[in-house]
């Protein structure tokens, strides 16, 4: 099938199309890569915008259950929605920490939702791409909601939050007085936490997990794009499903809020300026990893460890060489 006949396949609505486009965002050839290049820069043109809301916390807080919970009250208000993951332990094990998505059985086979596994392994800045990839192929499809799901082991946050028009932080209750170690970076990018399990015999204990997430996020530095109040901490329960509602009138009311302000736009184009940096780097990182290249480095490293040229030569020798082509 060619581009544009994907492309309008996938505007259309057409399922198998939107799995179609993206098997080939997710693809490392480099004909796949021209290829996708070429869908992405089409199926823009459409001006299709969908809330992308990231969604990270520790393996066990509830993601799966969360997003089933909160993907099903979405498509009951009729809106559509995709989920998506990063997943970063491929990248390290090979194995996979969100895992196949079956235990969302519900949402799966709900009309209206859509739910993408994760992508195979890779390293990190190449789920990155494939992800962004992924969510503009979703957005172009017509999804309200894009929720884009990672475990907060690592950078894999931060790659989330920059392609997310909401960042949520999901916690269980602490047993202690503790903030579970959740780093100050974290907690600065996060838009909205949600303390889950606020249920049963964990509710006093998730009662006061919140209050003690909301004194810490009071700590933090104001932000320009946050209204009064924001970001909140908010108690939800996925297996009740309670507090949901609120949540999602939380986020919208945010997402208004910051979409009036012009917030929402420039954080768009401040990320769309990301990636095209991030990009280049890549690319440049990349001519080293050619045959020639790696033999050069070799070579030249080594002369410089037997002291017959300097490390400062030795770099603009190489630079040059990579000049050159
Ligand atoms: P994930 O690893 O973050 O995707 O977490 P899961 O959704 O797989 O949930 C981990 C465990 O927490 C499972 O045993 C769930 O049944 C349980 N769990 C998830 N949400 C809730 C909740 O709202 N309340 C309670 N009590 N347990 C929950």
């Amino acid at each position: 099938m060619d581009i544009e006949t994907i492309a309008e396949k996938v505007l259309n609505g057409d399922r198998r199309a939107l799995s179609r486009a993206i098997t080939l965002v997710e693809s490392s050839r480099a004909d796949h890569r021209e290829a996708s290049a070429g869908l992405i820069q089409r199926l823009a043109q459409s001006g299709r915008q969908a809330l992308r809301i990231g969604l990270s916390g520790t393996p066990g807080v509830g993601k799966s259950t969360f997003i089933e919970s909160f993907g099903m009250m979405l498509t009951q208000a009729e809106l559509r929605v995709a989920v998506l993951a990063v997943d970063p332990s491929s990248a390290r094990s090979g194995g996979s920490i969100l895992g196949d998505k079956t235990r969302m059985d519900q949402l799966a086979r709900a009309p209206g939702a859509f739910i993408r596994p994760s992508p195979s392994q890779t390293h990190l800045g190449g789920i990155a791409r494939r992800s962004r990839e992924a969510v503009a192929v979703c957005e172009a499809a017509g999804f309200d909601v894009v929720l884009i799901e990672t475990v907060g082991v690592g950078q894999s946050e931060t790659v989330v939050a920059e392609i997310s028009d909401l960042f949520i932080l999901l916690l269980a209750p602490a047993g202690g007085d503790e903030l579970q170690g959740v780093k100050r970076g974290i907690m600065e990018m996060a838009d909205m936490i949600l303390i889950n399990k606020a249920d049963g015999e964990l509710k006093p204990a998730a009662s006061r997990t919140c209050a003690d997430y909301a004194g810490a996020l009071r700590l933090l530095r104001k932000r320009p794009q946050d209204p009064e109040g924001f970001p909140k901490a908010l108690m939800v329960s996925a297996i009740e499903q309670a507090g949901l509602e609120t949540a999602w009138t939380e986020m919208k009311s945010l997402e208004g809020w910051r979409r009036e302000a012009g917030h929402l736009q420039a954080r768009r184009a401040a990320q769309a300026r990301y990636w095209f940096r991030e990009d280049v780097k890549r690319g440049l990182l990349a001519q080293l990893e050619t045959p020639a290249a790696r033999t050069h480095m070799t070579e030249l490293g080594e002369a410089v460890a037997r002291g017959e040229i300097t490390p400062a030569l030795a770099a603009e020798e190489m630079l040059s060489a990579l000049r050159q082509g």
